[in-house]
């Protein structure tokens, strides 16, 4: 059986950043069993590989010579319960922030702190999704993934993604050597609202809301997300393009010593992250443009496309942020972002 290839197939629909890659060949991935057969096909047997979701956490510099898999498996259906859960498996290429409504809306609240972040469930898992005080981590019960090696489906436990701050496994040993095709999503039967992420509680406050529902943490993530953050389809952006660096408490000190207002939150372990918009911005760079390229203007973490930029203007431009930082502080940013 043959699934439909494009060959020399436009990226630009398929990208966050709306910049113009084009894949030697494209394969819409609808059901498991595409994945067998497009991979058995012998033109692209020895290809490199690339999955892809929304591509809202990609940013394309160069074509891409091999096979691309777009993920569009659909599905969500309850699958039983836990002793503290109930359990959704989810189809890979389903849209994350309608899946977190959905189930909201059906009574089944636990994932509104990630509201609005956009891509599939099928990358949620990938670098283990977060914002606001939760982690995908947190109610992820198991990932039943491709393995290309093994040529069959594998079921991943929470302990087997080795989840971590915006990494997991499918960034290291399974990069797109594992493809995720659905994700069961464990959620709490006894809700409780996580809090004390500063920014949401400022908002919970401001609506003079003391003991918040699920909904309106829901509609509080959704408002401050709309505030200050770009939409992808108005102004390309991959959301935070660098991670915030986690520094030793003897490395915060000195810093801090150097820059008494330096933005830091402490981490279990005594370690401590750097917020990487308050480095860039302190560094000048905030609404800086680079020909089509930028970094936001109200929020120094995101780069964006003002119009036309290619992947390398985007990519040269984060050099030029990182340099910039490692100059001023002798801090590392790294990419969040998946650079093709
Ligand atoms: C405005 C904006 C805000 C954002 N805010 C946040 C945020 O708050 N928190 C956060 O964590 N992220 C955030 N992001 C990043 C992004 O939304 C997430 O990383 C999201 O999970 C990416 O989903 P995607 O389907 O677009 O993945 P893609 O961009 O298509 O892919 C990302 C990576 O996952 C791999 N991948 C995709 N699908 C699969 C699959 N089925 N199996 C195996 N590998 C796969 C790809 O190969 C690639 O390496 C934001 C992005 C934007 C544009």
């Amino acid at each position: 059986m043959s699934v439909g290839l494009q060959v020399n197939a436009s990226l630009k629909a398929m990208n966050a950043f709306g910049v113009e890659a084009r894949a030697a060949f494209l394969a819409q991935v609808s059901q498991e069993s595409d994945l067998a057969a497009v991979l058995g096909d012998p033109r692209v047997a020895g290809q490199p590989r690339l999955v892809l979701g929304g591509g809202t956490n990609v940013l394309f510099v160069a074509d891409f010579p091999g096979l691309v898999l777009h993920v569009r498996i659909p599905g969500l259906q309850a699958a039983g319960q836990t002793e503290d859960s109930w359990l959704f498996e989810v189809g890979a290429g389903m849209d994350w922030h309608q899946t977190v409504q959905s189930l909201l809306q059906a009574g089944y609240p636990g994932l509104e702190n990630l509201a609005l972040i956009p891509g599939t469930v099928g990358a949620a898992p990938v670098q283990n999704v977060g914002a606001y005080g939760l982690e995908l981590a947190e109610r992820l019960h198991s990932v039943r993934a491709w393995d290309c090696r093994q040529q069959a489906v594998v079921q991943m436990a929470p302990e087997q993604c080795e989840f971590g701050y915006r990494d997991s496994v499918f960034k290291r040993k399974y990069r797109d050597g594992r493809i995720i095709v659905s994700v069961t999503l464990a959620l709490p039967k006894l809700w409780r609202p996580v809090l004390g992420y500063a920014e949401l509680d400022r908002e919970l406050k401001a609506r003079s809301d003391e003991e918040p529902s699920a909904a309106a943490i829901f509609d509080a993530v959704c408002a401050i997300r709309r505030r200050k953050l770009p939409d992808p389809v108005q102004l390309g952006n991959a959301g935070s393009f660098f991670k915030n660096p986690v520094v030793s408490r003897e490395r915060r000190t000195e810093l801090i010593g150097r820059f008494p207002s330096l933005v830091s939150y402490a981490l279990p372990g005594g370690r401590f992250k750097l917020a990487a918009g308050w480095l860039i911005e302190a560094c000048g760079m905030k609404g800086v443009s680079r020909g089509r390229a930028a970094v936001y203007d109200r929020q120094a973490l995101v780069l964006v496309n003002r119009g036309g930029a290619s992947g390398r203007e985007i990519l040269d431009l984060a050099r030029e942020v990182q340099e910039r930082v490692a100059d001023k502080f002798g801090v590392l940013l790294e990419p969040e972002a998946v650079i093709v």
